[in-house]
């Protein structure tokens, strides 16, 4: 039987999910966040994202997936590349880790199941996607089929970014009055550095240009 009062949210610690935790809070009456270790350089973005959970009062729980990391090359998990600073004109940035939302959705969806939950809710914005072909509408849509069919159940995938440049995304967490968490506690950035990050990796550059110019139309 599964609960429509309640939601799993696929949480980093980064600004976008931890918007899409917080509005999860707003439309559902007890949110879950899960969170995963995939082999990721910056682990400590886990713990960041623990203490966010404890602060937002949600069932928090953390699985050891680092195997995908390591199944293609990216340079978000292996320490001897160099990052991309741009996507290169015919292909995907060396960020770009192969079938990540694949098996986090799929993950979430079968830990969901277990526990009684049809609402899954992740991050992924198709208008600031990077590159990332599992951030895009079509993807999520047909995923969610996909989950239907096979474990026999109603998932439902929210993404509530989905449409929302990082502007956008700024001002929904000011609306959900959580402006100074994400921009004070909340980790973006590709060299592990909390708040305003680096300054100079590709997400703490889309981060900031988005912030500014969400407080320029405020
Ligand atoms: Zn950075």
């Amino acid at each position: 039987m599964m609960n429509k009062d309640t939601a799993l949210v696929v949480f980093s610690g980064g600004q976008d999910s931890t918007t899409c935790l917080f509005w999860a809070k707003r439309e559902f009456k007890k949110v879950y966040a899960l969170s995963f270790l995939y082999g990721q350089k910056h682990q400590k973005e886990v713990e960041l994202a623990k203490e966010i959970a404890r602060k937002a009062d949600v069932a928090f729980e953390v699985k050891d997936v680092s195997f995908i990391g390591q199944l293609g090359h990216n340079s978000l998990t292996d320490a001897s590349m160099t990052m991309d600073k741009e996507k290169p004109a015919d292909s995907f940035p060396n960020t770009f880790v192969p079938g990540r939302n694949l098996f986090f959705l799929s993950i979430a969806a079968v830990y969901a199941r277990e526990h009684g939950i049809n609402h899954l809710v992740t991050g992924v914005s198709q208008t600031d996607f990077s590159g990332y072909p599992d951030c895009r509408d079509a993807f999520i849509k047909s995923l969610n089929v996909t989950l239907n069919l096979a474990m026999d159940e109603q998932f439902v995938l929210h993404t509530p970014l989905m449409w929302r440049d990082k502007a956008e995304t700024w001002a929904l967490a000011d609306e959900l009055g959580i402006l100074e968490l994400i921009r004070n506690e909340t980790l973006t950035c590709y060299n592990g550095i909390p708040g305003d990050g680096c300054g100079c990796c590709p997400a703490c550059q889309l981060r900031r240009e988005g912030l500014e110019k969400f407080l320029a139309m405020k």
